[in-house]
């Protein structure tokens, strides 16, 4: 067991894919590992988002799937990706969250890559039952004055349904409801599994139990990534 696969050099790049669904802490752990390892984060909403804020070509398309709660069409987000990944800051590696969410979007990663002489090093899957997402996701309510988040078993309020600082009534946003969510849930599993089946293939992808603390389960996956075979 070495750290090298940890610390890449400039030409063998650190790529990591994080796959969960919404509510199994996929983006706080991108977040995490992305300074531990001092990595890019990329997440594919958050760039979506950036780039309608920025009124660009591509923001003003994605907007409309975004907005319609739909998957962003596959050449617009391989297309992004792609520049992504062509960026100097990716040059020791790259965190992806969100990214690939299709099949296809997945095989125009790996054959991008491979072009480079490159290949995913790990794909993280942060498993959590879906049960227990809908009660993570469902348990959250945010203040409408002040827009504290808290949640009902985690971080719940002093008095439960009022904010904390302006006693305000707590309210839910519509797609944190528990039948949304759990629409919600059965809309991605089946592209999240299937993703998930193509890496399986490569034998490279790691499950990763995501009841854990968040701290157990960034040690977990830390772990994994220190034993992978170096690319
Ligand atoms: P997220 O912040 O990951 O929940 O993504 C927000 C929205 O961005 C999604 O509902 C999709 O419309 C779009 N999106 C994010 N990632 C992708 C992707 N890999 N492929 C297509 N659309 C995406």
């Amino acid at each position: 067991m070495t750290d090298d696969a940890l610390h890449p050099s400039a030409t063998d790049r650190l790529i990591v894919l994080l796959v969960g669904a919404v509510g199994a802490g996929k983006g706080t752990q991108a977040a995490i590992l992305s300074r531990e390892l001092g990595l890019v984060h990329l997440a594919s909403g958050n760039l979506f988002r950036a780039a309608i804020a920025a009124g660009t070509p591509l923001g003003d398309e994605a907007r409309t799937y975004m907005e319609r709660g739909e998957l962003v069409p596959d050449e617009l987000t391989i297309e992004m990706f792609i520049r992504e990944l062509e960026k100097p800051e990716t040059a020791r590696g790259a965190i992806l969250d969100g990214f690939p969410r299709t099949v296809r979007q997945a095989e125009a990663l790996d054959r991008m890559l491979s072009t480079a002489g490159e290949r995913i090093r790990r794909v993280i899957h942060i498993d959590v039952p879906i049960e227990e997402l809908v009660q993570r996701v469902s348990g959250r309510w945010i203040c409408p004055v002040c827009s504290t988040p808290y949640h009902t078993v985690t971080d719940p309020p002093r008095v439960a349904g009022r904010c904390d600082r302006e006693g305000a009534e707590l309210v839910q946003r519509d797609d944190d409801r528990p039948d949304v969510v759990r629409a919600r849930l059965d809309k991605q599993m089946g592209p999240m599994l299937a993703v998930l089946d193509h890496y399986r293939r490569a034998g490279i992808v790691d499950r990763i139990d995501g009841r854990q603390p968040i701290e157990a389960v960034t040690a977990a996956i830390l772990g994994r990534l220190r034993t992978a075979t170096p690319a």
